[in-house]
């Protein structure tokens, strides 16, 4: 990026106190230069890189494309020696992280946190950049961030600052949802650049909890899908989030803890986590075979704090990455081994999940605010139609409560040799390329044994992200079919494979539940009646031997 005007203005404008010449000329936050009395604009968020880079950091600043309305999407490359491509970061023996802000506009802190953690990179923290080449997008939702209200109408459970962003971005899509149909230009931008360019071998996703109230300061999770490789997220799980809370409470006594809800926060019975679905993004990425944490500050907690607990956190999950760089390059590669190997049929394939139930890693202490229902005379307790709301007590109280921290399958389909979509989908298979799958198209027709289903389709009445889900059932048939030229096949054996039937296989969630495949599923006013139809995307057994060609 060239030196702008906003980059010298704040450079020129900042100073901190002590220090030598570099920590005179190293550039402040909007929240530290407030005294946390409010969070940056993505025009600060640019001056701040601008004037880190101009101060000589081992930073390249540059955008990983526009948003909606028109702002840049902020991408640092921090590299020591400077690199500039996955191949250099290869060849230098670095491990790539991928550290992600503020996608949803209003869940601020992250943002901050990581552009401390970029300036410290500068200084003391340097030496993780013998071991790490580290991407961040700051404020990967810039529109969401900057269509600042006060805090009470954009995040009402929040603890300040007073102005926040709001949650979904310029196109009112929710981020966090679009990894698999990929709306967004921020998620086609990331998918492009960061996924299928750099392919991170760790992602962290930054945000603020406003759920149930809890004793934690940051909650965290894994990636919840189980479809996904199961090497790197149960590395994740099971030794790296251990050991940083472990870390966390001894080097910084901050209590952090497996991100969760309760049902019923008067009378608690579980701590359960999230949906495993591949639209969230942490989860997404465990579908692509690489590890990745979801972080999340405790909305209660003042503005300072949760900056300083997702900085905390940052810094030690980078630290972790650094001390275990080999050992988290080798179980990727198995993981895209093994992934390729069941596709191809060399290696058993798996039955993977089209639903999911919650399972539990045993009962364990849960530190919960204890919630009262309200006085009976209180007006304050009562809200629309006159249902209780509880209230805080601020006494905090350990309950022993099962630990659903993770999902495993209540429905299960084995893994395809690959999938066959209709001549016309090319749609869908640029689609499936953008999330760097390979896609072949055949050149001549092809007879087989498949599998099709015999689809029972209805559609959910209420919009979700601008969709009416598609929900569909059925019963698989198997018969010889003649796919005719131009058809597209999508194999399972390659190392994105599993993301594969999680983004094609009919009864899951994937694209088929966000109507990618509703036009060809009927006459031109639709399937009508709940009829039977037969779904346009096909199992295969075994890959074709008819003559393809890979590019569009
Ligand atoms: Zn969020």
């Amino acid at each position: 990026m060239t030196v702008s005007l906003r980059g010298l203005l704040a450079l020129l404008t900042v100073t901190a106190p002590g220090g030598g010449l570099a920590a005179q000329t190293l550039p402040q936050t909007a929240a530290e230069r407030t005294g946390y009395a409010s969070t940056s604009t993505n025009a600060e968020v640019g001056a701040f890189l601008d004037s880190l880079q101009l101060a000589g950091a081992p930073i390249a600043v540059s955008e990983l494309g526009t948003t909606a309305l028109g702002k840049p999407i902020y991408f640092v490359i921090a590299s020591d020696p400077a690199v500039t491509s996955p191949g250099e970061a290869a060849a230098a023996g670095k491990l790539v992280i991928y550290l992600q802000g503020n996608i949803h506009g209003g869940e601020v802190e992250g943002k901050e946190a990581v552009l401390a953690v970029l300036r410290e990179l500068a200084g003391a923290r340097r030496d993780l950049l013998q071991k790490l080449v580290i991407l961040v997008a700051p404020d990967y939702n810039a529109d969401g961030n900057d269509a600042f209200d006060p805090q009470a109408t954009n995040r009402s459970e929040q603890n300040g600052p007073e102005l926040v962003g709001r949650r979904p971005d310029g196109l009112n899509l929710d981020l966090n949802r679009d990894y698999f149909k990929a709306e967004a230009p921020e998620t086609r931008a990331s998918l492009a650049r960061v996924y299928d360019t750099w392919d991170p071998a760790l992602m962290v996703d930054l945000h603020t909890t406003d759920g149930t109230r809890h004793g934690y300061l940051l909650t965290y999770s894994p990636p919840l899908d189980p479809n996904g490789p199961p090497g790197p997220t149960l590395f994740v799980r099971d030794q790296m989030l251990p050991a940083l809370r472990k870390t966390l409470q001894d080097k910084y006594h901050e209590a952090i803890f497996d991100y969760g809800n309760v049902d019923n926060p008067v009378e608690p019975r579980s701590w359960d986590t999230y949906a495993p679905l591949g639209w969230y993004g942490t989860n997404y990425v465990g579908l692509r075979g690489r590890m990745a944490i979801l972080s999340e500050a405790y909305s209660h907690a003042d503005f300072k704090t949760r900056v300083q607990v997702t900085h905390d956190f940052l810094v030690e999950i980078l630290n972790y990455a650094a001390l275990h760089a080999d050992e988290i390059r080798r179980l990727e590669r198995e993981a895209d081994r093994q992934t390729t190997l069941e596709g191809a049929g060399l290696a058993l394939r798996p039955a993977l999940a089209v639903t999911y139930k919650l399972g539990s890693r045993g009962v364990e202490p849960v530190v919960l605010e204890v919630m009262k229902p309200p006085d009976s005379t209180s007006v304050r307790g009562r809200v629309g139609g006159g249902r209780q709301q509880l209230l805080p007590t601020g006494e905090l109280r350990a309950y022993r409560l099962p630990v659903n921290d993770r999902f495993v399958d209540s429905l299960t389909r084995p893994l395809p040799a690959g999938y066959y979509l209709p001549p016309a989908a090319g749609e869908i298979a640029a689609l499936l390329r953008l999330h760097g799958i390979h896609v072949q198209r055949l050149t001549a027709e092809w007879t087989d044994t498949v599998e099709t289903l015999v689809a029972q389709i209805s559609w959910a009445p209420r919009e979700f992200q601008g969709h009416h889900q598609v929900i569909i059932g059925g019963t698989w048939v198997t018969a010889p079919r003649t796919l005719p030229g131009g058809t597209h096949f999508v194999s399972t054996a390659q190392p994105l494979g599993r993301l594969v039937f999680s983004l094609l296989e009919p009864e899951g969630n994937g694209l088929a539940r966000w109507g990618a495949f509703d036009r060809y599923l009927g006459t031109e006013f639709g399937p009508g009646g709940g009829a039977a139809v037969e779904f346009p995307v096909v199992r295969a057994r075994r890959a074709p031997r008819a003559p393809a060609r890979s590019r569009p």
